[in-house]
């Protein structure tokens, strides 16, 4: 008999478990292999009411600390210009110093506040909505994709739609409850009709991602794609060759944050037969959770 089942409390424990496991399963029966029984780890398994594809993209508030963000910005645009983020005056006058900008938040609701007072990004002119994040600020794990599409610009959070179901059910696998990761893209706008982000929106956005990821400071970063993976690491091989080799994201000379690209969920809807890689991948993702909780 296994010896945990019988514990008061562990019929949430088992639930949780069995939860992984039946996301799990969902994965693999997208491509027709048997699934391997896995083990969740307690500390984020998913609480059990919570459909870990029901995730809405609202941000998950706790105690004030520089991570803390409501999801709406408590601080306006117009308070953010105000402090001192002052507009794109185009031919007229100074442009905006986006760095400058990044660099003056401290904390996450003042770097939303500033992205949204931030008129250097093309993108920003196309799109409805900014798309800053989703999910919690204080998460050990923080995944960075590519670029909002059409729901996620439509409903202002990241990871929404098709590609973010896929997403939260790679997560879930490796017993991790998608809401309670933190998410977010190298670009804040989407790019029109899902293209890719040029070099220069991505490098207007990356004072602000690299500021992000100060800011949250979570434990891991996952790199959802190729091109979050080349401009967050400056790496020029492509994905293929990225993909399940962790690296050190630089946060500072002093900082780094092992970093592990991934495929994309959206190649991965698109190429199924590569879950089998995608699966390795977010193992290792859950080993090295697992490796920093016993080292606290
Ligand atoms: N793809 C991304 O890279 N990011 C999103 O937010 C949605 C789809």
């Amino acid at each position: 008999m296994n010896p945990t089942v019988d514990r008061p409390g562990d019929d949430a424990r088992e639930t949780a478990r069995q939860r992984a496991l039946r996301s799990l399963n969902d994965w693999w029966a997208l491509v027709g292999i048997e699934p391997e029984p896995l083990k969740a780890p307690a500390s984020r398994r998913a609480p059990p009411a919570a459909d870990p594809r029901a995730s809405t993209g609202s941000v998950t508030a706790s105690a004030p600390n520089p991570r803390e963000t409501t999801g709406r910005s408590a601080v306006t645009p117009q308070a953010a210009r105000a402090a001192g983020y002052a507009r794109d005056h185009g031919a007229d006058g100074p442009a905006q110093d986006g760095r400058a900008m990044a660099a003056a938040a401290n904390d996450l609701d003042g770097l939303k506040a500033a992205l949204e007072a931030f008129e250097g990004c093309a993108l920003k002119h196309t799109a409805r909505n900014l798309v800053f994040s989703r999910g919690d600020p204080a998460s050990p794990v923080m995944v960075i994709g590519e670029g909002p599409g059409r729901d996620e610009d439509a409903q202002g959070a990241p990871f929404v739609g098709r590609s973010g179901q896929l997403l939260d059910r790679m997560l879930a696998a490796i017993g991790l409850d998608p809401a309670q990761v933190y998410v977010s893209n190298v670009v804040f706008w989407r790019p029109p009709g899902n293209r890719k982000p040029t070099d220069a929106e991505i490098e207007a956005c990356r004072p602000f991602v690299e500021r992000h990821i100060a800011l949250a400071q979570p434990k891991l970063l996952v790199f959802a794609g190729g091109i979050a993976a080349q401009s967050l690491l400056r790496a020029k091989a492509g994905i293929m060759s990225l993909r399940g080799r962790w690296a050190e994201y630089r946060v500072s000379e002093s900082e780094t944050i092992a970093a592990l690209p991934v495929f994309h969920p959206a190649f991965l809807l698109r190429r199924p037969a590569e879950k089998a890689k995608a699966w390795r991948d977010m193992i290792s993702v859950q080993k090295r959770l697992e490796a920093l909780d016993a080292a606290r």
